[in-house]
């Protein structure tokens, strides 16, 4: 047999253990669970959330199923162990026409909002980054333009973010201001014909490789918070990879740097002078808690990357804290239910900045 002999803690030769083998099959090691290069079907449907749906809403999750599980499923755990991000699905998931979600117009899809939301449940059920690339593109980057965008800037970035032949990120956190983001430092300073952005951000999703960065920052004459479009290679713009993450590894999140990064004044997004917080405190609570008890189940499997409840482990915890922590979406919940901000001073809160 290959392999050579080891000793044991005391110095002493021990029998039968080996290094040097190739790792055991995991069909043999743990032949009871499905490893992640066999998607399990869909089977449950608990609260018959099928007879919800509508015939549309049913086929568009048909048809978002039919292409993550034949063209993610099978590749997502080794671009999740490189932290790499699959460039050449880009194209099946373009295939789907669902980038731009509920936008009307502008060669968006137009769904429903329960459509738009099927196709992301979708997404997530097979993989989070795959969900997480195409949420920070579409919800975040694309609805930005198409709520507070002008025309003219609707007409030139969305078609081509529509069809995935461009991709979007969106960029509000900086390195000292997640959860309060609404004390951003970025700058915008007026400049001839346009602004210059300075400043800092961190953990931007995309921001490695997007076309088209949609940039908050505060205007250093008025204070508010403005929004601009940036696009890829303005001199003074440098994205670098985070690496090591822990869960959604195959999503490129970048620290971004704007040094006098030129904006021209047609890229200024007219409709925003402030933002809105969201919630989604309970669900991402809920998840949390049923991918650890999945994970638990497995034993020591169940930190294994090649089953699939241990991927959803580690793509939960990103998932827990991002797009607000859980603390602080419950803050914001419980300002909406009782008027009282009591993690801001009132004037503030009222403001909703
Ligand atoms: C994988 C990933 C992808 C991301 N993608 C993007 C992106 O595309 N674009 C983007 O702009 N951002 C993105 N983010 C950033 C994300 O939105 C922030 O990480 C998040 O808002 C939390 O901010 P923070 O990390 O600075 O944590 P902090 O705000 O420092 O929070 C640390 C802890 O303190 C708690 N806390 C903070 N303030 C309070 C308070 N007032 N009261 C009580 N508790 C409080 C929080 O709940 C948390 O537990 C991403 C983050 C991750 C991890």
């Amino acid at each position: 047999m290959a392999g050579k002999r080891v000793t044991g803690g005391d110095g002493r030769e021990e029998d039968g253990a080996m290094v040097g083998l190739p790792s055991l099959d995991l069909s043999l090691a743990f032949p009871q669970a499905t490893p992640a290069s066999i998607f399990p079907p869909s089977a449950s449907d608990y609260y018959q959330f099928d007879d919800l749906l509508t015939s549309e809403e049913r086929s568009i999750r048909e048809k978002v199923r039919g292409i993550v599980e034949k063209e993610i499923a099978p590749i997502m755990a080794a671009y999740w162990e490189k932290a790499e991000f699959p460039f050449h699905a880009i194209p099946k998931l373009a295939s789907l026409s669902v980038a731009g979600g509920t936008i009307k117009g502008y060669g968006c899809p137009g769904l429903s909002i329960t459509a738009s939301a099927v196709t992301m449940a979708e997404m997530a059920r097979v993989d989070a980054s795959c969900s997480t690339f195409i949420l920070v593109h579409s919800s975040l980057a694309m609805v930005t333009i198409a709520l507070c965008g002008s025309e003219a800037q609707k007409q030139k970035y969305l078609p081509s973010l529509a069809q995935l032949t461009t991709v979007g990120c969106w960029a509000l956190t900086e390195p000292n201001y997640g959860s309060d983001a609404s004390s951003l430092r970025t700058t915008a300073t007026k400049a001839p014909g346009g602004w210059h952005i300075d400043g800092q951000k961190r953990w931007i999703g995309n921001s490695t490789f997007a076309d088209v960065l949609v940039v908050l920052a505060r205007n250093a004459d008025t204070q508010q918070l403005n929004g601009f479009i940036v696009r890829k290679g303005a001199p003074g713009l440098k994205a670098t990879k985070i690496e090591n993450k822990i869960g959604l590894r195959m999503v490129q999140n970048g620290d971004i740097v704007f040094n006098m990064v030129f904006v021209p004044e047609e890229d200024r997004l007219p409709g925003i002078t402030s933002f809105q917080d969201i919630s989604k405190a309970w669900n991402s609570r809920m998840a949390r808690e049923v991918v650890s008890l999945g994970r638990e189940l497995l034993g020591g499997n169940g930190i294994l990357a090649d089953f699939l409840v241990a991927k959803a482990f580690c793509d939960l915890e990103p998932i827990y804290s991002y797009e607000g922590t859980y603390d602080i979406n419950s803050l914001v919940t419980g300002r909406e239910i009782t008027g009282i901000a009591s993690f801001k001073p009132a004037a503030l809160a009222k403001a909703r900045l």
